[in-house]
């Protein structure tokens, strides 16, 4: 077997034990005769898996009790949607803060329900620090938007923005897990599973049960927040592989000593690749601010851009997978999520610093 160091940004690697224990499973789950994907959803194998999963999210998490918790389709971009069509009332506004490309597409989405206003952004500046302070919340708004974590421009923010009177709403598609979080601080969480929860297919929503009671917007059922709720996220066919692989990374996440050792596990490994970076006398280069480098996706470069082909196919023969930059920004990323082991990030940093040895 060739597996090799995945540091792609999403779909991502999953933790290998994981990806063992499915493939064990994969044939016959649980006394079923048959794979978990072949039994109904509606079963009592299946309801009891999705309680346990559901449960151990969140003793995770930390998620209160007055907070349901939804598993949905149609990944984080139908939440840049679904948001303001079950927050929003007609007519009312609805808060942004910008710091990157993914936080521009959910304001641009959601400015076909609500009247969407951007109430600071670092775009002027390449998205390479976090907005400035000093902005202010319309206490009329529907809710305040932003983006934890900007998997392209690798901007992350180290501190929870102040929303004011508003339901702060966070898009931790790539930051979720990824370290101890204060849930009681939001109003609604979401993401998309593919980076830190399991394989694409799954949206997990994560929400205050008292804006379950917000009109929003006309909408039919199945864009409704609190019909899903009602249903337990059923209310047609869920995307039961992804629901079951997502569980076993949260036992596998729970088997590494929770979200305080992912969070020290995550912030070493950012540490070295940021200090390899920065220690490479200018040859390689991260242009984020300091305080708001991300810790699971970091965007580099090359001095010398025409060097950029060669580190691509040489650290792709060398077992280091995915490192081409996403195509809005050019250059190198390493994405560094809960599965990515330290051993990676130092495969990958001593690959680093031979390819400036020999390119330099
Ligand atoms: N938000 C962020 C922060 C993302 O990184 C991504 C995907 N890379 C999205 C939204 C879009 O997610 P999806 O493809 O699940 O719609």
């Amino acid at each position: 077997m060739s597996r090799a160091y995945n540091f792609s940004a999403g779909p991502a690697a999953l933790p290998e034990p994981v990806l063992r224990r499915a493939g064990k499973e994969l044939l016959e789950w649980q006394g079923q005769r048959a794979s978990v994907m072949e039994v109904s959803h509606r079963g009592k194998a299946f309801s009891a898996l999705a309680e346990r999963v559901e449960a151990d999210l969140r003793a995770l998490l930390g998620v209160p009790d007055d907070y349901a918790v939804l598993f949905l389709q149609g990944g984080a971009t139908q939440q840049f949607a679904q948001i303001p069509l079950n927050l929003a009332a007609p007519g009312q506004g609805a808060d942004y803060l910008l710091s990157g490309a993914w936080g521009r597409k959910a304001v641009d989405e959601a400015a076909s329900y609500v009247s969407a206003r951007v109430i600071a952004s670092n775009e002027a500046d390449g998205c390479i620090d976090l907005p400035a302070a000093g902005w202010q919340v319309d206490p009329a708004a529907a809710y305040l938007h932003y983006t934890p974590n900007e998997t392209i421009h690798g901007v992350e923010f180290p501190h929870i923005p102040d929303p004011g009177p508003l339901p702060l709403v966070g898009d931790f598609s790539s930051t979720i897990l990824s370290r101890p979080l204060d849930v009681s601080r939001f109003g609604l969480i979401y993401a998309g599973a593919q980076k830190n929860i399991g394989p694409s297919g799954l949206t997990l929503v994560i929400v205050r049960s008292d804006l379950l009671d917000r009109a929003g917007q006309p909408k039919a059922n199945i864009f409704s927040y609190a019909a899903q709720a009602r249903a337990g996220s059923m209310l047609n066919t869920p995307p039961t592989f992804a629901w079951y692989l997502s569980g076993l990374v949260f036992e596998w996440i729970a088997e590494q000593g929770g979200l305080a050792a992912m969070g020290e596990r995550n912030r070493d490994k950012a540490q070295t690749l940021y200090a390899a970076i920065d220690g490479s006398g200018g040859f390689y280069a991260n242009h984020v601010a300091v305080a708001a480098r991300s810790w699971m996706n970091v965007p580099f470069f090359l001095h010398d851009p025409a060097l950029e082909s060669a580190f691509l196919r040489e650290s792709d023969a060398a077992g280091l997978l995915a490192l081409k930059g996403h195509r809005a920004l050019g250059g190198l990323r390493a994405s560094l999520y809960n599965a990515m082991p330290p051993e990676g990030v130092r495969a990958l940093t001593d690959f680093m610093a031979d390819f400036a040895r020999r390119h330099g």
